[in-house]
């Protein structure tokens, strides 16, 4: 694509023969989320509410939760627009002074996301105050989901919290269990949201901050591919959404194979909107499905670029 093609691709995402993908951006706080609602997006797919507490001691109080979740939502609270809130992801890479839990053997395969809540119920709740207060004073169409779910039994409790909030409830799917188990989660939540970093990192077994590793740490590996796929197809039985929000949904040739699976969404940052927005508006989705077809069944990460660059010419 020229330069020039990419400013002035303005949205939103269809296909040639108009299927339509919605783009979302990944945010982090306020600030991060009013220069996201400058670009062709139609929502926030992914609010890392971690990222607003770093350099916390303490945890803030459910106001001051719900005035910093406040300001996101603020910039989206246009028609047709939603922000999916992600609760802490605490832990590991991520580590939060008032919730991650001290000297883990093996912080990665810990008591991160979704697991403090059992550790410590009191913090979701009051983080979920939070949420329903900024969603309830800013009126934006707000989704909630967790990370780092496990377990059929967790998103059930998950969503019950949240819906008894009055909220849509979803979770991450980057545990391979959870995209294994697709179908079932998705007969207790709303939406899933595929989180190709840590699927990535679990399916196949690497660090995904070893860089040593990256050959492994590729989205685009078969059975990375596979377990997206298999989550995706769940989602269009069930004909819920299900989106991608790691890395992965901001590569635009990797991003015609993902609606090729079914994907309905693609969060990435802000920047890359443009360009995932121009290629998927330059193909159709018997093209989509094609290129699926050949990332699937590629015998590596490179052969799976090289067809589906082969198939879009
Ligand atoms: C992911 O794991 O792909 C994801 C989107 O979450 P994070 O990068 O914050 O772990
Ligand atoms: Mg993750």
């Amino acid at each position: 694509e020229s330069r020039a093609a990419l400013d002035s691709w303005t949205g939103p995402a269809t296909t040639t023969d108009g299927v339509h993908v919605k783009l979302l951006a990944n945010v982090a706080d306020g600030p991060s989320a009013r220069t996201a609602s400058e670009a062709p997006v139609e929502g926030v797919g992914l609010f890392r509410t971690e990222l607003c507490f770093l350099d916390r001691r303490d945890e803030p109080s459910v106001d001051e939760q719900a005035k910093i979740y406040g300001e996101v939502l603020d910039a989206f609270t246009g028609e047709d627009r939603y922000v999916v809130v992600r609760t802490l992801d605490a832990g590991s890479d991520k580590p939060i002074a008032f919730a991650t839990l001290e000297d883990e053997e093996n912080p990665a395969l810990g008591v991160r996301g979704l697991r403090l809540a059992v550790h410590n119920p009191g913090l979701l709740q009051r983080q979920l105050d939070g949420i329903a207060a900024a969603a309830q004073a800013t009126g934006a169409e707000t989704w909630v989901m967790a990370p780092m779910v496990a377990t059929v039994a967790e998103a059930g409790d998950f969503a019950a919290a949240v819906r008894e909030r009055g909220l849509k409830a979803g979770i991450m799917v980057e545990v391979p269990s959870a995209a294994l188990l697709a179908d079932r989660m998705l007969e207790v939540v709303d939406f899933l949201s595929i989180g190709t970093n840590d699927l990535t990192q679990y399916a196949m077994a690497a660090d995904r901050l070893a860089s040593d590793l990256a050959h492994l740490t590729d989205p685009w590996q078969p059975a990375v591919l596979q377990l997206i796929a298999t989550t995706a197809a769940a989602g269009q039985r069930a004909d819920k959404p299900v989106g991608v929000c790691g890395e992965a949904a901001a590569d635009p040739l990797l991003a015609v194979a993902l609606v090729g699976m079914g994907i309905t969404s693609l969060s990435m940052a802000p920047a890359a909107v443009r360009a995932v927005g121009a290629q998927l508006s330059a193909v159709s989705t018997e093209t989509c499905r094609k290129a699926a077809e050949a990332a699937l069944a590629a015998a590596d990460p490179m052969a799976g670029r090289d067809a589906v660059r082969a198939l879009l010419g």
